[in-house]
């Protein structure tokens, strides 16, 4: 009996749990070769809380059931080959398939599966990744503090602002400031310190948060040249920091490049500005550089594009190029040399802090980064090479200021085109046209993801320009099906 009348047989005698274990029992099964994905999806739908989802929608569409990973493809149940644009969720940087780091896991794990590092003790690759990040990482940071995420990450962050202050006998500058539309993460912290009114409204928030505006030109800098609003967009922070009051306000933290809040790529102007304001008030600052952090960019860190220099770097996704879970806090020598030369205690960890696994994984996946000098290609070959191709996409009737930014880009779908962003007629946020083409997408075989109506990318490093050609095509045929889709229903002329 297959495999598949096996499962449809089981999931008659209502035995769920022998149905999905025998789907995924055998290793031909697991490479999706023979998956009934009708039955996937009903345990799917039955038992599975999904992170960010509408189940109601989620159960009378189906899950996609992604079954198989090689380079920057995948393959879905169905037997659909379908380019990653996205790495996965912004982490696998590297691609899927790298032998090499499950070899570097499956040693670890036979070696030494876990410890922990509590109460005096440590391992080995734990140690060698710490080393390792302090090589990496701008000149100031020394040390690092691990945990399984970045949320976990930002969390920490938020406790360690608040002991340094603290330590230094000021007990009332606890208020830290992010951004609208900024993403840190869903645990309580992580989802305060971002600016998902979304998420706030759901139980997602604390007190000692505030948030400023984004550095969105599209949105907000009618009138203005780049350059001119990146000073007002910084200068938010230094109004906000005066209503505050300065002696309440611990921390700023933004992503250097926004993720999750459509890929907003902040004018050259902006970041220096940050830090003038952060440094005239002595405000610590923390990059959150989950995305941009080991390479995305075409630098090492994003902080070091942006040309600002943070006291704490959190990092998570691509450290391990999302083969397992690892996140951390980089900790610059102004927090350090009070949280750690003089704090004593610091009463914060989690099991997995420099969990041996991760770490192995992530020591892996950072020597392949350096080894084939992604960081390089993005910067100076493939990196240029994905701008000058995306960006031609603004000639498609759909397409308004397409740009890019290392390897991640992103283009707004409008239902007029202007020369200024700003100017561009948007479609109503009720015709759901971002969705509409990641439908066609998909089904053009390129994952992109919809923020909105902007369309973001963030593909793999190892894609080669020959890829970032063929995904360009997938993507140009997907709006064009995206257009004949929009006409039929009445929404564009
Ligand atoms: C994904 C992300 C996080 C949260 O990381 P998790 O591992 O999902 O907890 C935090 N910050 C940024 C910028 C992210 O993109």
């Amino acid at each position: 009996m297959g495999t598949r009348a096996f499962v449809a047989s089981r999931m008659t005698l209502n035995t769920t749990r022998e149905a999905i274990m025998a789907a995924i029992s055998d290793t031909k099964s697991a490479a999706g070769q023979d998956v009934d994905t009708a039955a996937v999806r009903k345990l799917d739908s039955a038992h599975f809380i999904h992170p960010f989802t509408d189940h109601a929608a989620l159960a009378d569409k189906g899950a996609r059931v992604m079954v198989r990973g090689e380079g920057v493809y995948l393959w879905d149940s169905d037997g659909n080959k379908i380019m990653d644009g996205m790495s996965g969720l912004w982490c696998v940087n590297v691609g899927y398939g790298r032998t090499s780091i499950s070899q570097a896991v499956y040693r670890q794990m036979e070696t030494l599966p876990f410890y922990n590092s509590f109460f005096n003790t440590t391992n080995l690759p734990a140690v060698q990744l710490a080393t390792l990040l302090a090589d990496l990482a701008p000149p100031s940071f020394k040390h690092v503090f691990f945990t399984s995420s970045g949320s976990e990450a930002n969390d920490t962050n938020v406790r360690m602002v608040r002991r340094y202050w603290d330590l230094l006998g000021y007990k009332d500058r606890h208020t830290i400031i992010g951004r609208i539309n900024g993403y840190h993460g869903s645990t309580v912290a992580g989802a305060a310190l971002g600016g998902m009114s979304g998420m706030h409204a759901q139980g997602g928030m604390i007190p000692g948060v505030a948030h400023i505006g984004q550095p969105n030109y599209a949105e907000s800098g009618r009138g203005m040249t780049e350059a001119e609003f990146g000073i007002v967009a910084a200068g938010w922070l230094e109004e906000k920091i005066l209503e505050l009051g300065p002696e309440k306000v611990a921390a700023f933290i933004g992503e250097p490049v926004q993720g999750a809040g459509g890929v907003i790529i902040p004018p050259s102007t902006y970041w220096p500005e940050i830090q003038r304001i952060c440094d005239k008030y002595e405000i610590l600052l923390i990059a959150d550089e989950v995305i941009t952090g080991f390479g995305r960019l075409g630098a090492m860190f994003g902080s070091e594009l942006m040309q600002i220099k943070p006291d704490l770097i959190t990092f998570a996704k691509g450290v391990t190029s999302g083969y397992v879970p690892l996140g951390g806090v980089l900790v610059g020598s102004r927090v350090a040399s009070v949280l750690i030369d003089k704090g004593g205690d610091f009463n914060h960890g989690f099991t997995y802090s420099g969990h041996p696994v991760s770490c192995a994984a992530a020591l892996e996946n950072l020597r392949i980064i350096q080894d084939e000098k992604l960081v390089s290609a993005v910067a100076v070959d493939t990196g240029p090479y994905l701008r000058q191709a995306f960006c031609a996409l603004a000639s498609h009737p759909l397409v308004s200021h397409p740009d890019a930014c290392g390897f991640v880009a992103g283009l707004n779908l409008v239902k007029k085109k202007a020369d200024a962003v700003y100017d561009c007629e948007p479609f109503g946020s009720d015709d759901g046209v971002g969705m509409i083409c990641r439908g066609h997408m998909f089904n053009n075989g390129i994952i992109m993801r919809a923020v909105g109506d902007r369309m973001i990318i963030a593909p793999p490093l190892v894609m080669t320009k020959v890829q970032i050609d063929e995904m360009v095509g997938r993507i140009r045929d997907a709006l064009d099906a995206t257009l004949a889709d929009l006409r039929q229903r009445g929404l564009f002329k």
